[in-house]
């Protein structure tokens, strides 16, 4: 199967509602980018509240049948869905790096990791089987039924255009609701595309829409009474409004937000290994990844033995066009983008940073439009500066001295984000007092960017998380249903009278 027409030249990105592909009406448009070239390849619509609420009305229509459908047979679909996903790994692969401008490579890693959510959601009879307790009282059983919520709507970031989508929609299907998808509009595509292979994959139509938008479109979802549950990922400041919009309107949210995470590295850590995953982690995907790694916290004599490596290595970064194979860092997403990492920098400067890698003003040959930046490294940053203490969302490495693990731990745990963290280091003792003492929702031990398996669930803390669940994982299968809790008797024909005491076990 090829692109969709929808894919080609400059076409408008428009909407799937009820199982088809629907152009918009609402006026409103906004230009999506090739950003390895900088030029506007597509457009993409954006959502009237009208549409949306025609995208809520067609997933409400397909609930009830949805919803009592087996999850064995649930099951199938995702199964179906699985195997066209593999088939068309590369050409989602692909549609990521034209518009988001991670190298390829990187982009089919990004499509695994989302295809392992699915794989995940197909065990969706064993997700939902549950307790069931005999006899609890003579003649009574009790058991737990897990139920659907309804319609529930994804609201999606840019920086995972494949990937962060299935981290709800696999889960949210499985468990029988049906799902609105309201995906960034700086790259909107692969979303269409999703559509169709789902529908390819026999999922009945309305239980699966896309509606592109803006801040109208959120709203409208967020504020909408037959939308049950919103999944949110993006950054703090809009996570917190999602989930205070979104709990004031008496929906289940998880909203998860902003990050700024640090790689501890211990004296005694392997040196080699720490700069390999310092400059994968920090400049991988051009830093634009919330488990990116943008401090480094070097601990006593350590930051002198490593900093000129990691200098050497930032410069010799290869930043081309994501497309070409021996790429490791491709474009920024947009203009403004680039212009707010760049801004940063200045900041850094002014603020008293060491620079020892000015990335700014990259220019790659061939690509002289592209939105490009090289790899930036600061050394000596302080906690009260502004590149210490706000996401970037850039490539761009900030090095923290610290005097010894204590203060390293104290660092991490006074920021206000709590993402992700990894630790560096041979001695078990510190690595098992770091995993238990730090105040971070995933822990890597000498592993830089610790993304939990589809199993085990994806979560912050602190302002990197709004709600009680994280992503995926058993809690997504809690996210997205209702537990109802069943206590039955069949009595003998023979009444015994009212009760007026509290039911204990007889
Ligand atoms: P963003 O917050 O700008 O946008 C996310 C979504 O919110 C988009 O769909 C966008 O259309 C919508 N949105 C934007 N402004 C809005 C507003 N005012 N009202 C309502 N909706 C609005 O985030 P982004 O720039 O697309 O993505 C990068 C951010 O996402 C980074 O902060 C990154 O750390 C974060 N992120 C976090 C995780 C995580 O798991 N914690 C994962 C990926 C990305």
């Amino acid at each position: 199967m090829g692109a969709p027409e929808a894919f080609t030249a400059t076409a408008e990105i428009g909407h799937f509602i009820g199982g088809r592909a629907v152009p918009s009406t609402s006026g409103r448009r906004q230009a999506v980018y090739n950003p390895a070239t900088g030029a506007v390849a597509r457009q993409v619509a954006l959502a009237s509240a009208d549409e949306v609420n025609a995208a809520v009305a067609a997933a409400q229509a397909a609930f009830p049948a949805w919803a009592d459908t087996p999850p064995l047979r649930r099951a199938r679909v995702l199964n179906k869905f699985l195997q066209l996903l593999n088939e068309q790994r590369d050409t989602l692969a692909a549609m990521i790096t034209a518009e988001h401008g991670k190298v390829f490579t990187d982009a089919q890693g990004e499509v695994t990791r989302g295809i392992e959510i699915v794989e995940f959601a197909c065990g969706a009879p064993q997700l939902l089987k549950t307790d069931f307790t005999d006899q609890v009282g003579t003649g009574i059983d009790n058991w737990v039924l897990r139920q659907p919520l309804g319609v529930v709507a994804g609201i999606t970031p840019f920086n995972f255009p494949v990937m962060v989508p299935m981290w709800m929609f696999p889960m949210a299907i499985a468990t029988g609701n049906s799902f609105v998808l309201k995906p960034s509009e700086r790259d909107p595509s692969p979303s269409l595309f999703i559509a169709e292979l789902l529908k390819q994959a026999g999922l009945p139509d309305g239980v699966f829409n896309v509606v592109q938008g803006d801040k109208l479109a959120v709203d409208t979802l967020l504020t909408h009474p037959d939308v049950k549950a919103v999944s949110f990922v993006g950054s703090t400041p809009i996570a917190q409004y999602i989930y205070e919009t979104g709990a004031k309107h008496g929906k289940r949210v998880q909203a998860l937000g902003g990050a700024k995470n640090h790689m501890v590295v211990m004296p005694d850590a392997d040196l080699e290994q720490s700069v390999d995953a310092l400059i994968g982690a920090a400049y991988g995907s051009a830093g634009e990844r919330c488990m990116a790694i943008s401090v480094a916290v070097l601990v006593g004599d350590v930051a002198d033995q490593i900093v000129p490596k990691l200098a050497e290595r930032a410069k010799a970064l290869k930043v081309k066009n994501g497309m070409e194979l021996d790429a490791e860092m491709g474009p920024i997403v947009t203009p403004q983008a680039l212009e707010r990492i760049e801004g940063y920098i200045a900041h850094g400067v002014d603020e008293g940073a060491k620079l020892v890698v000015d990335g700014r003003g990259l220019k790659v040959p061939g690509h002289e439009q592209g939105f490009f930046t090289g790899g930036t490294l600061f050394d000596h940053v302080t906690p009260e500066m502004k590149i210490y203490k706000e996401e970037i969302f850039g490539p761009v490495l900030a090095c923290v001295r610290v005097p010894d693990f204590a203060s390293a731990v104290a660092l991490v745990n006074a920021h206000e984000f709590g993402n992700g963290v990894a630790c560096f280091t041979r001695d078990g003792h510190v690595a098992r007092e770091f995993s238990r003492r730090i105040q971070v929702g995933m822990v890597g031990i000498n592993v830089p960017i610790p993304v939990p398996m589809a199993w085990h669930g994806f979560g912050g803390w602190k302002k990197s998380l709004f709600g009680d669940m994280h992503a995926y994982g058993e809690e997504g299968v809690r996210f997205y249903t209702k537990q109802k809790s069943v206590m039955q008797r069949w009595p003998e024909s023979t009444p015994k009278g009212a009760e007026f005491v509290m039911p204990t076990s007889k």
